[in-house]
């Protein structure tokens, strides 16, 4: 029976388009109007219709060597046709996987690590969770559960990674406290409120703090002074595993291989993606510290074993792009050209700040950069305007916009891209 009201009520339309559903968008707002890249070529991508864009933020800071690096194509082609994949389940493995962890090992920010691997950052971080929890029922400590993150913080999509986001967006409409049950937020920034909050959650029954060294999604906020400290000092005192979340930083893009070096954090495990192939395969991982690995290395028979993996967990074609992309970092010098790259933002954006009123603040940390504008001058549209003059940029939290170009990219690059920057946010100041 149809109600008097419901012939009253006009319903809205249901857009089509094509059948690839676009991530993390409101559909209507995307619709129509998608960038669709076709090819790249180092700092520089090009749509369909021919438009060159310099990419101001290496994809989602993964494209750290350039697009379309022939040497990364190579490796990967040989590596097809000699073996796609075989993976590394029990007692199987392949010779890739196995060089690659090795190597891996060599440069990790923790000594003598264990390596697992995975498909991506997401995959990274669940893994990492679930040893934390295992590790202290392991330990005869089972009440020790509770995975604390902090807030504005993205740890990717996947079951854990949702549970600790410090963003309320990527935990909406899924249950009703949480996906994973036994999480908790702390302050992104003060280390006095933290203490306090760690205090009331009880250190007792915490299992791991999770951080990022700097925060990407999160609005691009290196960290407070005395912050990263402190997370250290409340998990030594407390038993308490602390999971350095490396996936943007990993592989140079603070200029030392891991940010853990620069802020010198000693991390229990460490995860990784992006960086590690500049994205050219997606592959992802976990360092493990030797107090966690040990006991599934026991010789005896009670030894327990540690639930993990996937078909594509160590894929040989990702290892083999992943070692020859080592290769690279070291041949092309691309982590003294970081420490360059991020003295030179540091540069152009202090003087962009202090030109343009629009801008509230702007924030480098290693070759990673966020432009904070103030609340009359909206990120979205600038990020837009940016488009149509060939840079492109992405909007964070926080009203900031991303600025994370690949490392190949030259100064004069970097110069034009604040330039573009600048002349976007002067015509929104008249507005
Ligand atoms: N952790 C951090 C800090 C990230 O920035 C991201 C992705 N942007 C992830 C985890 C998730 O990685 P992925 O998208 O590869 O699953």
């Amino acid at each position: 029976m149809t109600s008097p009201l419901s012939t009253a009520t006009a319903q809205p339309e249901i857009l089509t388009g094509p059948a690839l559903w676009p991530a993390q968008a409101h559909v209507p707002s995307v619709l129509g109007r998608q960038i669709v890249i076709d090819r790249g070529d180092g700092s520089f991508v090009t749509t369909v219709d021919g438009q060159r864009l310099y990419d101001g933020t290496a994809g989602l800071w993964h494209a750290n060597v350039g697009h379309a690096h022939p040497a990364l194509a190579q490796a990967a082609f040989e590596q097809m046709n000699r073996l796609e994949q075989y993976h590394v389940f029990a007692r199987f493995a392949n010779d890739k996987a196995l060089a690659l962890a090795e190597r891996l090992a060599d440069i990790a920010p923790i000594d003598d690590p264990k390596v697992i691997f995975g498909s991506g950052g997401s995959d990274a971080i669940d893994v990492a969770c679930k040893l934390a929890r295992r590790h202290w029922q392991r330990e005869g400590r089972p009440e020790k559960t509770i995975i604390v993150s902090r807030e504005h913080a993205y740890h990717g999509l996947h079951a854990f990674g949702t549970s600790i986001a410090g963003l309320p967006f990527n935990r909406e409409g899924l249950g009703t406290e949480s996906l994973v049950p036994e999480t908790a937020l702390v302050s992104a920034d003060d280390p006095e409120l933290l203490a306090r909050q760690i205090a009331e959650i009880g250190p007792e029954r915490i299992a791991a703090i999770v951080t990022e060294p700097i925060q990407g999604t999160g609005g691009m906020n290196p960290p407070a002074p005395g912050y990263l400290e402190a997370i250290s000092t409340i998990c030594r005192e407390n038993d308490i595993l602390l999971i350095v979340d490396e996936v943007i930083t990993g592989f140079g893009r603070t200029g030392t291989m891991f940010a853990s070096e620069r802020y010198g954090l000693e991390p229990d495990l460490v995860t990784f993606a992006k960086g590690v192939t500049s994205g050219y395969l997606p592959l992802g991982g976990v360092f493990v510290h030797p107090r966690i690995w040990q006991p599934f290395y026991v010789d005896s028979p009670d030894t327990p074993v540690l639930r993990f993996g996937s078909t594509y967990a160590g894929h040989a074609t990702a290892a083999a792009v992943a070692l020859r992309h080592l290769d690279l970092l070291d041949e092309e010098r691309l982590l003294p050209r970081v420490v360059e790259l991020e003295a030179l933002l540091r540069d152009e954006l202090d003087t962009l700040a202090a030109r343009r009123p629009g801008v509230a603040e702007v924030r480098v940390a290693g070759f990673l950069g966020g432009v904070q504008l103030v609340p009359e001058i909206a990120n979205d549209r600038v990020t837009d305007a940016l488009v149509d003059l060939g840079y492109i940029t992405r909007p964070l939290r926080g009203n900031t916009l991303q600025i994370s170009p690949p490392f190949v990219t030259s100064d004069d690059e970097v110069r034009a891209f604040v330039r573009a920057i600048d002349e976007v946010v002067a015509s929104e100041e008249q507005r």
